[in-house]
């Protein structure tokens, strides 16, 4: 069987990934898989069940029987936790923090990572997340390492929650960002690192136009 063309793009969290993404799958006709949105319905399984963040042990066992699958309606990514939709729970704050601990359990990525794996085989995707192009799909045919200094995230991040009306203040918001890159690049497995044939593109001072035309290039 032929596999699907696979795009992977990885970076720290906020340099744009989704949207540039998003994007990308739009224009080519791809499936755009959200890896986090996993990792973030795995986090709400745990919230759910009281599970502590650290409590390494107990998320271990406990993932093994989170059914979390995918499905795409009107062309979006919708993520069932057993069977529910719960795309409207995935992007709070007490999620993402879970789901920035218990994405550094072992036996979370395997179950994700597979899910992943056989997504990216029956169809054209870009794919974003953390290891895509260093473990997920090492074969990828364009691999992209998209960052943007943590200056330049925090103040989309701001601008982000100003124009939802929710409060917040600038240097709270780097601070948690700066903590949540340093988790994701010092975990023992598939740290957040840039594949040695991935093309590095920062984001710091481009608009989103420039990104996805520098991908565009990059893909033909
Ligand atoms: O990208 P997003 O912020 O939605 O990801 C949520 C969390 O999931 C991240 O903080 C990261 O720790 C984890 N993640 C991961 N591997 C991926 C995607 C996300 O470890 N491929």
């Amino acid at each position: 069987m032929k596999k699907g063309y696979n795009i992977a793009i990885d970076g720290p969290a906020g340099a744009g990934k989704s949207t540039i993404a998003k994007r990308i799958a739009e224009e080519m006709g791809f499936i755009y898989v959200d890896t986090g949105a996993m990792y973030r319905a795995m986090a709400l399984y745990l919230i759910r069940r009281g599970i502590a963040p650290d409590d390494t042990e107990r998320i271990s066992g406990l993932c093994k029987e989170a059914d979390i699958s995918i499905e795409y309606r009107d062309g979006e990514q919708t993520v069932l936790l057993d069977g529910e939709n719960v795309n409207a729970y995935l992007r709070t704050e007490e999620v993402g923090n879970m789901a920035s601990r218990s994405s550094a359990v072992p036996a979370v990525r395997e179950k994700l990572v597979e899910l992943q794996q056989k997504l990216a085989a029956k169809a054209d995707v870009v794919m974003d997340g953390r290891d895509i192009g260093t473990v997920v799909l090492p074969d990828a045919d364009v691999k992209i390492y998209l960052t943007a200094t943590s200056a330049a995230r925090a103040k989309r991040r701001y601008l982000e929650l100003q124009e939802k009306g929710e409060q917040a203040e600038l240097s709270q918001i780097e601070q948690d960002i700066i903590e949540r890159d340093y988790r994701d690049m010092h975990r023992e497995h598939s740290p957040l690192r840039q594949a040695e044939d991935a093309v590095l593109v920062d984001s710091s001072e481009l608009t989103i136009n420039e990104v996805v035309e520098r991908i565009r290039e990059l893909c033909r």
